[in-house]
């Protein structure tokens, strides 16, 4: 059962009108991302329909470019004028977008400096930056943030637990060892769950219904009941939306 739970990393910009009414229909709450000022827009206009949205405004690191620190800017301005309480998509990306990465760390550093001592949480990309954005979210001063579908080292979990930080358990855990192999060795209590729809992985198609597949994957990963890691979840994502 779905209802009741949060997808804490969710495009829902990315959803047509009347697909957002069907994942309205899940009960669910969401933490919706948002890609670029556009998106940033949109997502606050569903937030003003919807009341289970959480927006999140950002910029991710995929769509930085050589004039991005403007636009970081300008939703920067967004996030303020409207008391936004998530930032995200944002990050830094050395694997998929190399290319872009002095101009990512310039946009991320306009969230960061934002976000510096404020009551907001971030929802972040780190693939293949994660010791690095952990050094810079300590720098900054971070009250908390979601590593979300968190792939990375090991050894950096409990360090993500001492910050009051968590990761995302995304549903592609069936198909990536990876990810499986963090959730088996995450200190439990940094575990949320979140969907990424509606993006694509090896032929998921990511969507908020799944975020359930990821709490059944906590559960057997953690040799716990599904009622049991259903109440870690909850317990933990309450946690993560009181902070923000
Ligand atoms: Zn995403």
């Amino acid at each position: 059962m779905v209802r009741g739970l949060t997808d804490t990393h969710c495009h829902l910009h990315e959803y047509r009108d009347d697909d957002v009414i069907s994942i309205a229909r899940l009960g669910i709450r969401v933490v919706a991302v948002s890609d670029d000022y556009s998106s940033s827009l949109r997502t606050l206009r569903l937030w003003g329909r919807h009341r289970w949205v959480i927006p999140a405004v950002g910029l991710h690191p995929w769509n930085v470019g050589r004039d991005s620190v403007r636009d970081a800017q300008r939703i920067v301005e967004l996030a303020e004028l409207y008391s936004v309480k998530f930032l995200g998509e944002i990050g830094l990306d050395r694997r998929f977008v190399p290319q872009t990465i002095d101009a990512q760390q310039r946009v991320f550093r306009e969230f960061l400096e934002y976000a510096r001592g404020r009551r907001v949480a971030l929802s972040i990309h780190s693939v293949n930056t994660w010791r690095e954005v952990l050094e810079l979210l300590e720098r900054f001063d971070i009250y908390t943030a979601v590593l979300h579908w968190y792939t990375g080292p090991l050894e950096l979990l409990e360090r993500v637990r001492d910050m009051g930080m968590f990761i995302g358990v995304n549903p592609a855990i069936e198909l990536q060892e990876r990810h499986r192999r963090v959730v088996a060795s995450a200190p439990p209590e940094i575990l949320v769950p979140e969907s990424d729809g509606p993006y694509r992985y090896r032929g998921l198609e990511l969507h908020p219904y799944m975020i359930t597949r990821a709490v059944h994957w906590i559960a057997k990963l953690r040799g716990l009941s599904y009622e049991e890691a259903l109440d870690l979840v909850t317990d933990n994502t309450r946690r993560l939306l009181r902070l923000a």
